[in-house]
């Protein structure tokens, strides 16, 4: 969900019908913008059945798992770093998106600043012990909050984005809550909470030249959402993709047009790139961007198949198998990436998130399953809260 949809009581209530352990595994943090996902009898009735299996779908055991990765702060090139958030196998694909910098003689440039005061003061205490510099410039690649979350930390940064993210951002300031609350890997204390939109925006490409760095900021939206901006680096032949990459992590796409996403990645297979960094995921390169690709693919001919035959898209859902991307993380994402596909063949795609539609076929995705007797396939509230923060 964007968060503009974001409830003012989500501030105090939002970690209810999870566990202790579900919720400090997920952070706190990545919850906020859910409560819009909880509210309603049938999610309550959903909660009640108290269905505990992970992850879910089922993976396939025919096809290797994940790897897991690390939280670091790593070189890639002189000046260029990449910094990943710790993922794998049983971990949440909810949460806090991977970062790069870029330093210059006298100043830094973010790009992306995380979902939270935690993840963005580590991401800003790795970059000053790495460099000793500052950040004087961020660039959001696009507005989802585990981006942009993060942008009040760099209070001496100007902020540059696409329009349409600082518009999304705008919209999304009044219902943002006030208060940071200590949240375990989001919040360490109780502090205020702004969101701060850029400041600076551009819809055709922007090159920086940072020291010796030339950036090339690319407009390539609508892809994973409309208004993102990728990083080229020509001279190191690196790209830091934001949430156009998603890798061994099951893509987000509820503000996406996937075909043109998968343009996008088409496209990008065409320049002189080795290294990816994704918005999710670790660090890879062309292959990795492909497979993304693929899952899309692989999705839209079995969603085809079943829209074709008049089945809904929570039906469909309920019995699409993607081999191999069964296994990445964040599976249930198949029901939201179905909805997708489904208003793009409708006619009623918009940039918005279609909320009800992906509740309406979350729900109907569960009642099959139960139908089916295969409850352990049936999403308990914890993925269907997983399943609403935006990444
Ligand atoms: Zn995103």
């Amino acid at each position: 969900m964007t968060q503009q949809e974001t409830p003012k009581k989500q501030e105090k209530s939002n970690t209810a019908g999870l566990s202790r352990r579900e919720a400090m595994h997920m952070g706190a943090g990545a919850l906020f913008g859910a409560t819009a996902m909880l509210a309603g009898g049938e999610l309550t009735k959903l909660a009640a059945q108290n269905v505990q299996a992970t992850p879910l779908p089922a993976t396939d055991p025919r096809y290797p798992m994940p790897p897991s990765w690390n939280r670091e702060l790593r070189q890639l090139a002189p000046n260029v770093y990449a910094y990943t958030q710790a993922g794998g196998p049983n971990t949440t694909a909810a949460g806090v998106s991977n970062t790069g910098m870029i330093a210059g003689s006298d100043f830094l440039m973010a790009i992306d600043a995380t979902q939270g005061p935690a993840s963005a003061k580590a991401f800003i205490a790795a970059a000053k012990q790495a460099t000793g510099k500052d950040f004087g410039r961020l660039i959001d690649t696009h507005h989802h909050g585990d981006h942009v979350n993060g942008n009040q930390f760099f209070p001496h940064a100007e902020i540059l984005s696409h329009p349409y993210c600082r518009e999304e951002c705008l919209k999304a300031v009044a219902n943002t809550p006030k208060m940071w609350n200590p949240t375990p890997g989001t919040a360490e204390v109780a502090e205020e909470r702004k969101l701060v939109p850029p400041s600076v925006t551009f819809k055709d490409d922007l090159v920086y030249f940072i020291g010796g760095t030339e950036v090339q900021f690319r407009c390539v939206g609508p892809a994973h959402t409309w208004g993102d901006v990728v990083a080229y680096l020509p001279q190191y032949k690196i790209l830091f993709a934001g949430d156009v990459g998603f890798f061994w992590v099951a893509p987000y796409a509820n503000n996406s047009h996937i075909s043109k996403w998968i343009d996008v990645c088409n496209a990008i297979a065409g320049w002189d790139v080795d290294v990816i960094v994704p918005g999710h995921g670790p660090i890879g390169g062309k292959k990795e961007l492909a497979e993304m690709a693929e899952y899309f693919k692989v999705l839209k001919v079995e969603a085809r198949k079943r829209y074709d035959a008049k089945m809904t898209a929570g039906a469909a859902s309920a019995e699409i198998r993607l081999g191999r991307f069964d296994n990445w993380i964040g599976p249930e994402r198949l029901i939201m990436d179905t909805v997708r596909w489904y208003a793009e063949w409708n006619g009623t795609l918009t940039p918005d998130y279609n909320a009800a539609a992906v509740r309406e076929a979350t729900i109907e995705y569960n009642q099959v399953k139960a139908g089916a007797k295969r409850v352990g396939e049936i999403i308990p509230l914890s993925r269907m809260v997983a399943m609403a923060v935006p990444c």
